[in-house]
């Protein structure tokens, strides 16, 4: 029987049925616009700030300070072009790093081409920022912190909670993209000191589309799209119902069952790294080891190309993604690869599987085994490791002499 294993949890995540099931209504019986006055509709209105509500009590918010979105690369734009529109006057300097997704990074350059100023953090090896470069790059005209709370490739969670206090012992306003953490990890924004946050459905078991931003009373930002009221006339235009009641019912699902969850996912998660280092020769973990996301793996193998390895894993129905972008055109390789210390070489032979609570240990081991038959495929039919093999023998054979 073939197989078909989904380890690429990252890019996307199924819609949990009990999240389409709440959604359902929305489009069918109750499609009235929130806006309108009878009763019909009214109830809609009330149904978006329960969900706002929900959400606001897993991060230690208020209700009000939830803004919905389409999604996470909305609410990273927002963050950063309207607080840096909105505090102009102060200053026109911001703090990111390198490793951002690139909703943050395009949008920083935008800023950039718009007059603004900004740092690019280094990150080390395990691609965490350092705290001492961050203080070092503060200065009296910056405005802005954005650091993700975990990192979509190599899934490196980041000191929020230390980052935040600096900023605000210097008065700077923080962001942090959770796209990636949010529902899997847990957030306190009083805690960490946490400003705006984003968030989207689809990284949690929601649907595509819907998202948010939380954006902490005083602070002041532009309203992103102008028209009607909604979002407290943030964010205009009649909100997405079914979306806003999927992304709540995920948000509670996700929060019900993340330790649970959270705790086979990581269980399964080092259980993969463990094998694939110790039995595939050549090959590297990329990220923090222990500090990063339950269900992200992340692979260098030397003398192997990224693509080829995807192409055979999908030919035995295992998705997963690679840290190489020649699929889109770009022979760059992963910006947070890179920015990690890789060279080009081995950035190009990575690749990523980020798992759900669904995988079984009996799965992990089809993928090792998979892996396994694979690169010694590719590296068979490589010249590179051909000549490394050679040298390494030679070595071998002088040392014995
Ligand atoms: C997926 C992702 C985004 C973009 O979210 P969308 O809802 O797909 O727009 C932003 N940041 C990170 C870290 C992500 O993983």
């Amino acid at each position: 029987m073939s197989r078909f294993l989904y380890l690429d949890n990252a890019a996307t995540t199924k819609t949990a049925p009990e999240v389409l099931e709440a959604m359902l209504p929305y489009f069918t019986e109750k499609f009235g616009n929130p806006s309108s006055v009878y009763q019909f509709a009214a109830g809609n209105k009330s149904v978006i700030d329960e969900q706002r509500d929900l959400i606001a009590a897993t991060l230690g918010a208020k209700g009000k300070e939830i803004y919905f979105t389409a999604g996470g690369s909305e609410s990273d734009n927002w963050a950063l072009k309207a607080t840096a529109e909105a505090y102009a006057q102060k200053g026109k300097h911001i703090i990111t790093t390198k490793i951002e997704h690139h909703a943050v990074l395009h949008s920083a350059q935008y800023l950039e081409k718009q007059g603004y100023e900004v740092t690019y953090l280094d990150v080390d090896e395990d691609g965490k920022v350092r705290l001492q470069d961050l203080e070092a790059a503060i200065r009296p005209d910056t405005i802005l912190i954005s650091v993700m709370y975990a990192n979509n490739e190599i899934g490196t969670i980041q000191p929020i909670r230390e980052i935040g206090a600096i900023a605000h012992e210097h008065g700077i306003l923080f962001h942090t993209d959770a796209v990636q953490a949010y529902g899997h990890l847990p957030i306190d924004v009083d805690a960490c000191h946490i400003d705006m946050l984003s968030a989207s459905g689809h990284k949690l078991n929601g649907p595509k589309g819907i998202g948010f931003l939380y954006i902490r009373t005083g602070v002041k930002i532009r309203s992103f799209i102008h028209g009607g009221a909604q979002e407290r006339k943030r964010r205009a235009g009649t909100e997405n119902v079914p979306g806003i009641v999927g992304l709540g019912a995920a948000v509670k699902r996700a929060f019900a069952s993340m330790e649970e969850r959270t705790g086979k996912e990581k269980e399964m998660r080092d259980y993969l790294i463990g094998r694939v280092l110790e039995e595939i020769p050549y090959t590297r973990l990329n990220g923090h080891p222990t500090d990063r996301l339950p269900g992200n793996t992340n692979f260098s193998f030397r003398f192997i190309e990224g693509e080829s390895l995807l192409i055979r894993l999908d030919m035995k129905g295992i998705c997963g993604s690679s840290g190489s972008a020649c699929t889109s055109g770009s022979l760059d390789p992963s910006h947070v690869l890179l920015a990690i210390g890789l060279p080009h070489e081995i950035a190009h032979g990575s690749l990523r599987l980020t798992l759900n609570e669904e995988i079984t240990r009996e799965d992990i081991d089809y993928v090792v085994e998979s892996l396994k038959e694979i690169a010694e495929g590719l590296r068979r039919m490589s010249p590179l490791y051909e000549d490394f093999m050679k040298k390494q023998a030679g070595r071998a054979s002088e040392k014995n002499r």
